[in-house]
């Protein structure tokens, strides 16, 4: 078939494309639900198991058991947050609340506060932070780095290692967030920033997330007017790089 190079033609194109944009959208939002139930229903029928078990009398309910319930109940809570934070942090409307922050005090409190699961794992965590004192929007960056750091852990073998470091460059501050992890393949690269998309569902199946962490971060990233790189290679281990333009009073 013959293509018309005229406005006829890019009219065609342009519908087309608005035609594929909007099945996409349809396509996400049912691969959303789907997920999302899955999610949910796992969790969900193991503590209804559980606790019919309890009030059968066929399991004494003793403390491991509730604690057990309890845990299930805990990943619910986390995945509903994080439903939560992406609708927050996609929205429009959503602006930024600046501060001055200590950028190496905020990343070395959410290591520290991170740091059961990384010694659970026996992860070792490395640092390499200048002093940096700048004005942006501490919660989300907290979120960022809680996310990115999450990652790390979730994403990288037993005895592993991870390094963080934090310096100025250029105008701008630089966090990068490497693994040795278990990385990712070139082809997923261009996707991981998309809600929803995990590399590998089955391997991604025990991490307890969704596929939005790291659209939370971009949109973040997005709203400090900042960008963020990834370089990682399978069974090697993956580098984040987030640069942020330094904001030096409030406007
Ligand atoms: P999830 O909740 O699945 O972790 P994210 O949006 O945070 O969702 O990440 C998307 C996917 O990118 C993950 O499912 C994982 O496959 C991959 N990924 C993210 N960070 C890392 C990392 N540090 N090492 C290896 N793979 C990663």
């Amino acid at each position: 078939e013959k293509k018309r190079n005229d406005e006829l033609g890019e009219l065609c194109d342009s519908i087309n494309y608005m035609a594929q944009e909007l099945s996409n959208t349809e396509q996400m939002k049912n691969e959303f639900i789907s997920s999302v139930s899955h999610e949910l229903r796992t969790p969900l029928t193991s503590v209804q198991t559980h606790l019919e078990a309890m009030i059968d009398g066929i399991w004494e309910p003793n403390i491991e058991r509730l604690n057990s319930v309890n845990e299930e109940v805990i990943r619910l809570t986390n995945l509903v947050n994080q439903l939560k934070n992406l609708a927050k942090f996609d929205s429009e409307k959503s602006k930024l609340n600046l501060s001055e922050v200590k950028v190496d005090n905020l990343i070395k409190n959410i290591v520290y506060n991170n740091q059961g699961n990384a010694l659970e794992k026996n992860i070792n965590i490395v640092f390499d932070l200048e002093n940096i004192k700048v004005y942006l929007d501490k919660d989300k960056i907290s979120q960022v780095i809680v996310n990115l750091l999450s990652n790390a852990i979730r994403y990288t073998n037993n005895g592993g290692s991870i390094y963080v470091s934090a310096y100025k460059e250029n105008g701008n501050i630089k966090i990068h967030f490497k693994d040795n992890g278990i990385g990712m393949p070139k082809e997923s690269l261009d996707y991981i920033f998309e809600r929803f998309y995990r590399v590998d569902e089955s391997r991604s199946k025990y991490t307890g997330g969704i596929g939005v962490g790291l659209t939370i971060v971009k949109s973040i990233i997005d709203l400090h007017k900042g960008k963020i790189e990834v370089e990682s290679e399978l069974n090697k281990g993956s580098e984040f790089i987030v640069t942020l333009p330094i904001i030096d009073k409030i406007k």
